[in-house]
């Protein structure tokens, strides 16, 4: 049964406008700046797995580069050891090619400790730096509101020389994490809350994945990135719109290094910030995904229902359905949330075009062909793609006792019900048409068995004269079938914007009903063959892929999505 969807975008579309960035990168680059170069870089903190959102930024970075003819590198944003490992960075290698994307060169943002730390000796010499010994809570206390100037710090004016004694000490590990830390000197009355003196070094004494215990200070984000930026050769820096707000204080960092080490030339990278993607009943942030591993409230990073780019992946997403996805929603300079349905169309989008088909019965009831000779079986022929012309067909084996959904039956059906009932007919998918004839139950009255009987004139693919037989359903073999665990997924999250959700635990805000799991399911053998990385429909039921849980004696599948979006209904 083919479902319905609408035309396939790409092909035959209108080309599509540009997207701000684009506009920016094209001008650019048509104005000759930067000496015609283009080079971007995806620059995560590898203090976890990345997620849909990262997504998002992965296509851009990587897109716009590749469609421009520049170079996006990647660049672990390495610079807190305390929530780092080498866990995340192999993670988030896989991850970005699986996507389809390649990176020229491979940068560590802690390669630039040396370059950075004498850069922030230089700053204190100059006097645009100094070691602050307060507690956080002091400093905060300080800073002021954007309409009320914030106060200066009791050290502000302290000599530069005992500064940079304390620093070097600092480094040496010779005061306690939260003892001091390094302040840039800059305005505490600017509107700009970023220029109030911002933090740019702290202690911190757990070694890192990759410099050990070399260092003891670690620079902040604001006086990392935009100087990895500047090291590489980075012309347009992207990021979300909540570094908008940091992107004076990245400029600013930048011309005082360019002072420091005497580069009069007119490079220097520029940031540009687009809407963050936020998803319907979807949690994005890392630090919340890690809580919920850690809770063991999901079964790991890669649970089919997260929305990590390996939970995605096990759950049966391909690449090109995440890509169109994020092709469709755009790049804005206005945060708003995005239906999750959109997500789950661009894969059944996707799936429709490259699932094999197969059969499969989720809650098995017995159905016997009375008529149809005991000892006898019929090969018939199934097309495993039928939207893909080059695509082969296998076969899927006929007998006298079949399997087939539980729901497919009913005992008294209202009118306009199409599949098993007594005395209507049914067509059985790529085999005959049957006319029910009825059903044995138990003691307690649930139905054992179905019957039917077939006609041998009406073998699918023959003209059918004159017959109106409204249903088509699915079957599998009883005695060829193979039984299968089947996972079935809903929405994590029972609220729409669960981030949003004030006084609740993690655990509260969790669908109770996000995991279904069918045991006994019974599915053909050509389905019992299916591979890993490989995707499936289950005709008429959804879409389907093995899991890496399965074994030969017992399979497992995960359910991507549902042939059509019937969340809304049920749920509203
Ligand atoms: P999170 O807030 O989920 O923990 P993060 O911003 O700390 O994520 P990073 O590893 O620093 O994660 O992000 C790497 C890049 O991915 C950054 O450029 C960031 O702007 C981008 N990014 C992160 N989350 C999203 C999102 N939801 N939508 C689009 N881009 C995102
Ligand atoms: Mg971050």
């Amino acid at each position: 049964m083919a479902e319905e969807l609408t035309p396939l975008s790409g092909e035959g579309e209108a080309k599509k406008s540009l997207n701000f960035i684009e506009q920016i990168v094209a001008s650019d680059l048509a104005a000759g700046k930067n000496g015609g170069r283009l080079q971007t870089r995806f620059p995560p903190e590898p203090n976890g797995y990345l997620h849909i959102g990262h997504a998002k930024a992965i296509c851009m970075d990587f897109g716009i580069a590749q469609r421009y003819g520049g170079v996006c590198n990647l660049r672990f944003d390495d610079t807190n050891p305390t929530k780092e490992d080498v866990e995340y960075v192999d993670a988030i290698r896989e991850d970005i090619e699986w996507l389809g994307f390649h990176w020229g060169a491979e940068y560590y943002a802690s390669d630039y400790f040396e370059r950075l730390y004498r850069f922030a000796e230089e700053l204190i010499l100059a006097g645009h730096a100094y070691v602050d010994e307060q507690t956080a809570e002091e400093i905060a206390q300080q800073k002021g509101t954007p309409t009320t100037p914030g106060v200066a710090s009791p050290y502000r004016d302290r000599p530069a020389e005992e500064s940079l004694d304390l620093f070097r000490r600092m480094n040496a590990g010779e005061f306690p994490e939260g003892a001091m830390i390094l302040r840039a000197k800059i305005d505490m009355a600017s509107p700009n809350m970023h220029f109030r003196d911002p933090i740019i070094y702290r202690i911190i004494k757990v070694p890192h994945h990759r410099t050990g215990t070399q260092w003891n200070v670690y620079p902040m984000y604001d006086f990392a990135h935009g100087q990895s930026d500047y090291f590489e050769g980075v012309t347009h820096s992207i990021c979300t719109l909540e570094f908008e707000v940091h992107r004076p204080l990245y400029d600013y960092f930048i011309e005082l290094l360019k002072q420091v080490e005497g580069q009069p030339d007119d490079y220097a990278p520029h940031q540009y910030e687009f809407n963050r993607l936020n998803l319907t009943y979807t949690m994005m942030s890392k630090r919340k995904l890690l809580q919920l591993v850690k809770d063991g409230l999901v079964a790991g990073w890669d649970d089919p229902r997260m929305p990590t780019i390996c939970g995605l992946r096990r759950r049966g997403y391909t690449p090109e359905s995440i890509r169109s996805f994020v092709d469709k929603i755009g790049y804005t300079k206005y945060d708003g949330m995005i239906d999750m349905a959109l997500l789950e169309h661009a894969v059944r989008e996707d799936l429709n075009r490259h699932a094999l088909r197969g059969s499969a019965v989720l809650d098995p009831v017995k159905l016997i062909i009375t008529n149809y000779p005991e000892g006898q079986t019929e090969d018939m022929p199934f097309l495993n793609n039928p939207e893909d012309p080059e695509s082969d067909s296998h076969s899927i084996r006929f007998a006298r006792e079949l399997y087939i959904e539980r729901e497919d039956f009913m005992e008294d059906a209202p009118k306009k019900y199409f599949r098993m009932t007594p005395g209507q007919e049914v067509r059985l998918k790529s085999a005959y048409i049957v006319r029910c004839t009825g059903c044995a139950k138990d003691a307690a009255g649930n139905i054992t068995e179905v019957y039917a009987t077939y006609d041998p004139e009406t073998l699918s693919g023959r003209p059918e004269a004159g017959r109106k037989v409204k249903g088509t359903i699915h079957w599998v073999s009883a005695a060829d079938s193979v039984e299968a665990e089947v996972r079935l997924y809903d929405r994590l999250f029972t609220d729409e914007n669960p981030s949003e959700v004030k006084d609740k635990e993690l655990a509260e805000l969790l669908n109770p009903a996000s995991l279904t799991v069918v045991q006994g399911a019974r599915i053909e053998p050509f389905l019992a063959e299916a591979k890993l990385g490989e995707y499936y429909q289950f005709q008429r039921v959804g879409y389907f892929c093995l899991d890496p849980d399965s074994r030969p004696d017992h399979l497992v599948f995960n359910r991507t999505v549902s042939l059509k979006d019937t969340w809304k209904k049920v749920n509203k």
